[in-house]
């Protein structure tokens, strides 16, 4: 990995990383996290100071100094189901309606595995999540880290009662927050049955639509998508997941495949792609 994506997937991961260890000590994190101290703490400093200028209390994840020790505060944390969810501000109970309904989609596919065990962290904050995203892929609704040993999700800024997630777009920019976890928890999945490797090297639109597939759907509508990949067909800009989920709904639905079936053959995509455009 190039430095910069090195040190991106360090600071997505020290909020997390420091919640599981909450008095660990600058030379300890450093050890495990492979720094020098001195970057450690360069590290949480930008954490620190990306924070602020805060709005309101629950503006901010809260790193606390304490000496030499370094905690980060997500003040709220519930389990439900396989989930954690973590929170600066209080859950709404809601989330328990919103879990229960990502189980239902999990229940459908094959790959559902009680093993994995997600944690989830509401950073409900756009500039918070760009900062944590060190603003590469920061107008997403939320990111996994499946090529890293972590069950991490962030999701961006939601409304858990109306089982919505935002990012910050001026358009498509809301969606199922339920389906976003279920998303997110399916690339989980994928990588607990195929391992690391498999996972890692197994193409996108297999990934990605069938991740689209467990949720229920992609941020795009059915005559938008369609209307977008016609006029352009050559050029998936802005429309790729919407036909990453056609495709797969085409083998499981149309083509009658198994889940297994589908991940291990091989296909040819551009005969695949220009078979589901005709049948749209
Ligand atoms: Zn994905």
């Amino acid at each position: 990995m190039t430095q910069v994506s090195e040190r991106l997937v360090r600071l997505l991961n020290m909020v997390p990383y420091f919640q599981a260890h909450p008095q660990i000590s600058h030379e300890e994190a450093a050890a495990e996290l492979g720094v020098t101290r001195k970057q450690l703490l360069a590290d949480l400093n930008q954490l620190w100071m990306c924070g602020l200028p805060g709005g309101g209390p629950g503006d901010l994840i809260d790193l606390d100094f304490d000496g030499d020790n370094i905690e980060v505060i997500f003040s709220a944390g519930t389990e439900y189901n396989n989930f954690k969810i973590y929170s600066p501000e209080p859950i709404d109970p809601n989330v328990t309606a919103v879990l229960n309904k990502v189980e239902a989609k999990l229940a459908s596919s094959p790959l559902k595995n009680d093993e994995v065990k997600p944690r989830v962290f509401l950073i409900n904050n756009f500039r918070l999540y760009s900062m944590l995203s060190l603003y590469l892929g920061a107008n997403s609704f939320a990111k996994g880290y499946a090529m890293l040993p972590t069950d991490n999700i962030f999701m961006n800024k939601s409304d858990i009662a109306k089982d919505l997630v935002f990012r910050n777009a001026s358009a498509n920019n809301s969606r199922s927050f339920s389906g976003v976890i279920a998303h997110e928890t399916t690339h989980l999945l994928i990588r607990k049955r195929f391992g690391y490797w498999r996972n890692l090297t197994m193409p996108a639109w297999k990934k990605e639509g069938y991740a689209e597939y467990v949720a229920g759907g992609s941020t795009l509508s059915y005559e938008t998508g369609v209307k977008m990949w016609k006029d352009n067909p050559t050029d998936g800009t802005g429309y790729q997941y919407f036909k990453y989920y056609m495709l797969v709904k085409y083998l499981l639905d149309h083509d009658k495949l198994s889940v297994d079936e589908f991940l291990h053959r091989d296909f040819d995509l551009r005969e695949l792609e220009e078979k589901v455009l005709r049948s749209l």
